[in-house]
């Protein structure tokens, strides 16, 4: 078949192209951020509940660090999606996000650390393991501090990120132990664009 033959449907992106759908049409109607993260997370979870779609060029590890690649970003900038790529061993530093955000797990496992800040600096409020299939929330509402690890020690894991923003123009920080901040804007791998826009 020439390339030129090619439309939706073929390129085996009909999953993530009808949850960019799905989501782009939530925002249009939900309420409120507890609207967005129930009803969201509904539809993350229909997303990550199959493992077929990832092109390998967005499921790639690094053998140094984790990975982010960005699967998706709204032409208004109202949400982005982005595929984390863990290799045995990585973590993230403890962090927030400044937006609401949802984590689906793809493949493998991952352990999340949650975290808030009082008089004595970052207080740790528990762990919990999220396996494939399953979805985690943060926000500055219900708690915006973690640090993320891949739960596996010999495989890699993979999980997927919508934020309520472009993440990768957030001003946001990284914590130490002290409570001390430093600011960062993540940013993405190289990495070839995928078509999700449903418009
Ligand atoms: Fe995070």
């Amino acid at each position: 078949m020439s390339v030129a033959a090619l439309s939706a449907g073929d390129d085996g992106l009909d999953r993530p192209r009808d949850f960019v759908a799905a989501f782009a049409r939530l925002l249009e109607e939900a309420s409120d951020e507890t609207d967005i993260l129930s009803r969201g997370g509904g539809l993350l979870a229909d997303l990550v509940a199959h493992d077929d779609w990832l092109p390998a060029s967005h499921a790639a590890p690094h053998v140094a660090r984790y990975s982010q690649y960005l699967l998706h970003r709204d032409p208004c900038d109202r949400f982005s999606v982005v595929s984390f790529v863990w290799g045995p061993g990585q973590t993230t530093p403890v962090h927030n996000h400044g937006v609401w955000g949802l984590v689906g797990v793809l493949r493998g496992a991952e352990l999340s650390d949650r975290f808030e800040l009082d008089g004595d600096g970052l207080r740790w409020l528990g762990q919990e393991r999220i396996e494939a299939g399953h979805v985690d929330a943060v926000s500055p509402i219900i708690g915006d501090i973690h640090r993320v690890a891949n739960a596996l020690p010999d495989a890699v894991s993979i999980s997927i990120h919508v934020y309520g923003a472009d993440i990768g123009k957030v001003e946001r920080h990284i914590f130490e132990p002290d409570g001390t901040r430093r600011a960062f804007i993540s940013g993405y791998e190289d990495a070839p664009s995928l078509d999700l826009d449903p418009s």
